[in-house]
């Protein structure tokens, strides 16, 4: 893939690393791409970062067709430039897309010029410890059209953002709200797609999250109600009599990334690891019996989320009496080390540019 490259005639002043906090600063350039059904995807360029033209009928505005991805670029103590499992994501962007009718992406091409534009954006990649640049893939539909069905026209584009230490205030656990009042997604929906729907769908039951002071949602099924499926922006595994839980993929849970390397990671270590349904009555049981050790959430953003609070209905279980547990401990330590270089990389998931 032939990329043009339009370089930004001045570029932005870089924030110091110790400001960096997530999600709220631009690296000077971006990478683009159109689609549309004659050209196929086309027009691969990297240019200046700026806003996106868009007409206020366009598609994506009012029916949400849309597929991001996240993951990130770290710098190593001797200077190298590294991602984790990038090849996944973009197979998993791929997947999200069969699921919304937009047109896939070839995912090699698409690595090669993430890579370009990391080359081009090296400088901010921050050096202090633990800091990254995060990444942003993302599709929009972009027909100027209203009217339900799939677009004719897209955009994709990368978008790159420096981030800071997640765990700025220590590595503590957070409170977690278990909701039977509201679903995320149900079986044979979207719950499997990184779309922003599902972000709109949980946004309600968020807020109400907040009000009784818990940081974020854990989600039941959209059927029953009974069995766990995911946080709002991160996996679940629960630790209970020594064995690691993680509710299986039943297609209205996104299958996390971070999730499977701490699941790759236990065989690896012959650790006895399950995929399976897990209700939340037995998550509330085993603490009731003394066996819940550890809960804890994984995602690229934080990587190990140790949780230390659930409530469901008016019973509150608390786990590891606010401390982070040893099996939250050792995934999130060993992650990290790899990502940003300072252990050996035995599952072969980094990938340097
Ligand atoms: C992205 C995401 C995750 C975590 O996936 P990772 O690949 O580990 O970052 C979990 N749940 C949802 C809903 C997500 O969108």
């Amino acid at each position: 893939m032939q990329i043009s490259i339009t370089k930004a005639e001045k570029l932005k002043p870089k924030p110091d690393d110790a400001d960096l906090t997530f999600g709220t600063i631009f690296t000077d350039h971006m990478f683009n791409m159109d689609y549309d059904p004659e050209n196929k995807w086309h027009n691969p360029r990297i240019e200046p970062y700026a806003p996106i033209a868009m007409d206020p009928s366009t598609m994506v505005l009012h029916y949400g067709q849309a597929v991001f991805e996240g993951l990130k670029a770290y710098r190593t103590e001797s200077g190298a430039i590294q991602l984790f499992r990038p090849k996944d994501n973009f197979k998993r962007l791929n997947r999200s897309s069969r699921a919304l009718c937009i047109p896939e992406i070839d995912e090699a091409s698409v690595l090669d010029a993430l890579k370009q534009l990391l080359n081009l954006e090296t400088d901010w990649i921050p050096h202090a410890p633990e800091t990254s640049l995060y990444i942003r893939p993302t599709i929009i539909s972009m027909d100027p059209y209203l009217g339900v069905r799939a677009s004719y026209m897209y955009r994709f584009f990368i978008i790159l953002s420096p981030v800071g230490v997640y765990y700025s205030e220590g590595f503590n656990p957070i409170k977690i709200w278990v909701t039977k009042d509201h679903v995320r997604a149900v079986r044979g929906g979207m719950g499997e797609a990184k779309t922003p729907g599902n972000y709109a769908a949980s946004l309600y039951a968020g807020e109400k999250a907040k009000k009784i002071g818990y940081t974020q949602v854990l989600w039941l099924d959209g059927v029953e109600q009974k069995y766990v499926e995911e946080v709002g922006s991160m996996n679940i595994f629960f630790v209970i009599d020594n064995e690691i839980i993680s509710p299986e993929l039943n297609g209205s849970i996104l299958p996390g990334l971070t999730r499977d390397s701490v699941i790759q990671l236990a065989k690896y270590w012959n650790m006895k690891i399950s995929e399976r349904k897990i209700s939340i009555d037995d998550v509330f049981n085993a603490h009731e019996a003394g066996k819940l050790q550890e809960i804890f959430g994984s995602g690229t953003a934080a990587v190990i989320s140790p949780v230390g609070e659930l409530k469901y209905n008016d019973n509150v279980i608390r786990i590891g009496n606010g401390k982070v547990g040893p099996i939250a401990h050792k995934f999130f330590k060993t992650i990290t080390d790899i990502q940003f270089g300072k252990a050996e990389d035995p599952l072969r998931w980094i990938e340097r540019i």
